[in-house]
């Protein structure tokens, strides 16, 4: 059966269950046009020390092994959750060593599935004040863009908030919450040094700053500023964060095909990307 819930997104409630198999409510797919492309199987990977992907074609997850326990970066969708722990496993790692889930954004690509990887390993979610905000109820803001989606996803009991420019220590790693609204009014980028050796590399997982909506929405009204003033606080932030290796909340969104761009003026191009998307998408709404 499929229930819609927003434009183009449904929600399949008997997921391939026979009628004996209990339906595990975490894990409940949400299917959309894109669910495929998004969730394509890829072999987990390292990427550089102690940094590793585990997510899939589409939608980026990173794993950070700290010497005293895991940090996942980003849940993707509900029904990801199992795929995701079993790339963790592929790597010779134990799910239940994850000690926190860190989000960049609460929308139901990125944030769907933590509720199922927080209750299966225990680890404890990282958002911003607003994304916490978002992961708790599973639901969009009211300043969201895409809010008249009205899409949902399984809302979380516990989130522990940081503010940008907190640290999060663990082990040999310190993670460096870095804001990035826009997007989303919760959203947040992530940063930390992966080192071989002698040599560390800084590595920012970004989220997305693609200025997308749902139909109707004007990014140039008057009560969308506070969104268009949070895309500017992102730019000048990708300017300013040390960054060796980019890995963006969709692979495709930095500009290539690959899992993640290396050189200085990754995260710059990023954010320039979407000052001018933005920029295009405000003229438009003027009529030029
Ligand atoms: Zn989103």
């Amino acid at each position: 059966m499929f229930v819609k819930i927003g434009l183009s997104v449904v929600v399949l409630l008997s997921a391939g269950a026979s009628a004996s198999a209990p339906v595990d409510p975490l894990t409940v797919p949400i299917v959309g046009e894109r669910t495929a492309e998004w969730l394509a199987p890829t072999p987990p990977e390292k990427l550089y020390g102690n940094t590793y992907l585990v997510g899939f074609g589409g939608l980026s997850n990173a794993l950070i092994d700290t010497g005293r326990g895991l940090i996942l970066i980003d849940g993707a969708l509900p029904q990801a959750a199992p795929m995701i722990m079993a790339n963790v496993k592929r790597l010779g790692f134990k799910p239940s060593d994850i000690k926190y889930i860190l989000s960049t954004e609460p929308h139901f690509d990125h944030a769907g599935g933590i509720a199922a990887l927080t209750r299966d390993t225990g680890a404890t979610v990282i958002a911003s004040p607003r994304g916490a905000q978002g992961l708790r109820s599973g639901r969009l803001a009211d300043d969201d863009p895409q809010r008249a989606y009205a899409h949902s996803f399984p809302g979380l009991a516990r989130v522990r908030e940081i503010r940008d420019g907190q640290k999060l220590r663990l082990g040999n790693t310190v993670v460096t919450a870095v804001a990035t609204p826009g997007h989303t009014m919760g959203s947040m980028s992530w940063s930390w040094q992966a080192c071989e050796a002698r040599r560390c590399r800084n590595i920012v997982f970004a989220s997305s700053l693609n200025p997308v909506s749902a139909e109707g929405y004007r990014y140039s009204a008057r009560t969308s500023a506070g969104i268009v003033a949070g895309f500017k606080r992102s730019y000048a932030a990708m300017q300013l964060i040390p960054c060796d290796v980019l890995i963006t909340a969709h692979p495709s969104q930095s500009g290539s095909n690959s899992r993640y761009v290396e050189g200085p003026g990754a995260c710059k191009a990023y954010a320039e990307a979407s000052e001018r998307a933005l920029a295009d998408r405000l003229a438009k709404e003027r009529g030029r």
